[in-house]
This record gives structure tokens, sequence and C-alpha cells, in this order.
């Protein structure tokens, strides 16, 4: 192995946010770099995400920001309503200078098919509809075993394999996948002219709100509370909408006409020991899920795939620097799960207002250095 030579290699497992932002992190610093991603042709599930200021921090590392910024809508200000109509706004910390937004919308597509083009122009090898089923050690190095029957020895193994991780359990770390009563619906409407950063709206049961992705398009949350996950699908999202009125009741009419409507459980995960093994190592949602509540799971992800490369660089020795990487996130991710769970709790109380300040508490953490 010859560290200044870029004869290291990775093998990551997932071609999501975490598994290309690390990629092309490695890659970047001369690792030689393969992706397996199980789903046939990669494609991202759901509508839209928000990508905070840490997100487009870590991405500038990468070059990408304003590419996405361009893909998607800069915004800085989100304005929370009360249920009884009372407003109050929060501006997000600027993290990329005043001369650039705070944040950024983007559809999950975008972002994906950014992400996917900058680690395959770096020379990543992208493998569709592959997985690995067996993970082993040769001469401590990683040793693993594909769907396909090949085999990859590799210095590096990286499970960027999202919340249901399969990587989590082959490197023995098991970790239970926590529901919380909640379900998360999205649908793809037209922006509405007046939506010009992300709007909130607390209703008495339920919480809605609505998030620019480009001048065109945006998408409408709604959180529902106290469901089952093996409740029958509720009634359509603009039921839930119905008892909200003012700018929430426009989204509405936007939503009955909308033909892009999913729901999602919220699931948490954390993976609470090391998140090492050997030469392999868990990073994203594999190793930390939060809540989409706190619209920060995709900033830890990037975070996580441009430190992990900055750990590895000059060290000889992965798993010291595997450790190394786990310490240094651990606490961040930890704190921020934690609060997600909280700001669940909150809302399924519907004590919503007294989660603006948990929400808030969160973004200024996130602003600090990662
Ligand atoms: C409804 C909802 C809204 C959200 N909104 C926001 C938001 O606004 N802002 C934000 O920052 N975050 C948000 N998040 C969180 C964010 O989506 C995640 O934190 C982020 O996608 C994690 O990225 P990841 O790459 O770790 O995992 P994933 O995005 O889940 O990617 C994992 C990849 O691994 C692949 N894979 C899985 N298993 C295997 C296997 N065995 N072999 C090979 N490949 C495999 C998957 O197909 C997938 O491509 C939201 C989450 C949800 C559920």
């Amino acid at each position: 192995m010859d560290i200044k030579n870029g004869t290291r290699s990775a093998l990551i497992v997932g071609a999501g946010i975490a598994g290309l932002t690390a990629a092309s992190a490695l890659r970047r610093r001369g690792w030689l770099v393969e992706i397996v991603e199980k789903d046939a042709e990669g494609t991202s599930a759901g509508w839209g995400l928000s990508l905070t200021g840490p997100s487009l921090r870590a991405l500038d590392d990468l070059g990408l920001t304003d590419r996405c910024l361009a893909a998607g809508y800069g915004m800085s200000v989100v304005t929370n309503t009360a249920p009884d109509g009372a407003e109050s706004t929060f501006e997000f910390p600027r993290l990329i200078g005043r001369d650039r937004p705070a944040m950024a919308g983007i559809a999950r597509p975008e972002l994906h098919r950014i992400l996917r083009a900058e680690a395959l122009r770096l020379g990543t090898r992208i493998h569709f509809g592959l997985s690995v089923s067996r993970l082993g050690l040769e001469n401590g190095r990683a040793r693993a075993e594909l769907t396909d029957a090949t085999t990859r020895t590799v210095d590096l193994l990286v499970g960027a394999d999202g919340i249901r991780s399969a990587v989590r359990d082959l490197i023995g770390r098991p970790t239970p996948i926590r529901y919380h009563g909640q379900q998360v619906w999205r649908a793809l409407i037209p922006r509405p002219g007046w939506a010009t950063g992300i709007h909130t709206f607390a209703g008495t049961g339920h919480q809605t709100g609505v998030v620019p992705i480009s001048p065109s398009q945006a998408y409408v949350f709604l959180t529902e509370n106290d469901v089952r996950p093996e409740d029958e699908p509720a009634p359509r999202m603009e039921d839930l909408l119905a008892s909200f009125t003012g700018r929430a009741a426009e989204l509405r009419s936007l939503v009955a006409r909308s033909d892009s409507v999913i729901r999602r459980p919220v699931r948490t995960t954390l993976a609470a020991s090391s998140w090492s093994g050997g030469p392999g190592v868990i990073i994203g949602d594999a190793a930390h899920a939060p809540s989409p509540q706190t619209a920060s799971g995709a900033a830890l992800a990037i975070e996580d795939g441009v430190i992990l490369a900055r750990e590895l660089e000059d060290r000889p020795d992965v798993p010291e620097a595997l450790r190394a990487f786990a310490v240094r996130r651990g606490e961040r991710c930890a704190a921020l799960v934690e609060t997600s769970v909280a700001i669940a709790a909150l809302e399924r109380q519907g004590r919503h207002h007294e989660s603006y300040p948990l929400i808030e508490a969160c973004h200024h953490r996130m602003a600090l250095p990662a």
C-alpha cells in the first residue's frame, strides 16, 4: 500500500447522499473507489429536501455548492405560524458567506444527479443492482463477497446503505430502528409566489408547511400523528389539510391537484457504540438517522463523507482512522438524533411551539464546525 501514490482502495455500499459524497471526497485524495448500489437505477426516494448551511458548507469542500444552488432554490428564513395565526421567523445561520443564501431546497433527483455526476467524473465506478452478501478479513483488509458472486478485497469498506443498513449488521453493530408514531407526507406542487422561504403551519393536530425546491416547484410536507406503520394508509393528504386555514388552506388546493404524493414513517436510529469494525465503517443514516423535522440528516451524511476522507488522509492505519472518525462525529450526530426524537414527541403532544426553540438550537449547534 502506497498512500502517496493513491493505491488505497475502498468499496462503498450504497449510492445515496453519504456514499456518493464519500466517494468523491476519497477520490480527491487518490483512493480507488467502487460503489455497489442495490437499486437497479439508484433512484432517490421522495421529492425534495432542505440542504441547510452545514450541507452547503460541506458540499463547498467538493466544489458542489453552487451547482446545488443553481439546481435548487436558495433561501435563508423559515416562518412558523402557530395555531392562533401568530407568526415567528428564524434566520438560518449563513455558513457559506453573506453573499450566498443560508440554505437551499432541492429536488432529490437533482441532488443525486449532481453527486453522481461528480463521483463518476472523478473516476468512481458505480455498479447498480449489486450488493454485498458477506464480509470477512484478509490480511487486515476487508473481503467483500458480492451478490453477483464476485469478491473485492479492499483497504476500506464503507457502509453507506441507509437506515436499514445491512453492513451495520455485517460488521457486528446491530442497532434497533425506532418508530415514533408519525408519518410524513410529501406532495410536489407549483411554488406559490409567497413561498420564498420555508413556511410551517402548526394545526391543532398536525403540522404542515412548504419548502421551495426551484423557482417553479415546491413540496408540501405534513406530519401526521399517532399512526402505526402497519395502519391502513391514512385519508389522502388533502383530507388531513382540511382543518388548516389561511395559506395552508391554499396549499391544500395545490395538493389536491398533485399526482405526486407520498407518505413515509418517521423513524430514527443511532448506532451507540463504535461505528467501525476493523477496516469497515458505517456512515450517514446507517450510523445515525434523525427524524426529518430537523432537516439535517443529509447534512450529517454529507459531512460524514467529507470528514471520513480527511481523517483517512495520511493515516496508514485505516482502523485507527475509522475509530478517530467515529469519535469526532459521535457526539454531534447523537445530539442531533436525540433532539429530533424530542421534537417528534412534542409534536405528537400538539406542543409544536415548544419544538421551535429545539429546532433552532439544533441549527445553531450544526452551525459549529463539524
Ligand atoms: C421524509 C423525509 C424527509 C427528509 N428531509 C430531509 C431534509 O429536508 N433535509 C435533510 O438534510 N435530511 C432530510 N431527511 C434525511 C435524509 O434523507 C437522510 O438523512 C439521507 O438521505 C441519508 O443519506 P444516506 O446516504 O445515509 O442514506 P440513503 O439516502 O438512504 O441512501 C442509502 C443508499 O444505499 C442503498 N442501499 C441500501 N441497502 C443497500 C444494500 N444492502 N446494498 C447496496 N445498496 C444499498 C439505497 O438504495 C440507497 O441508495 C429526510 C428523511 C425523510 C425520511
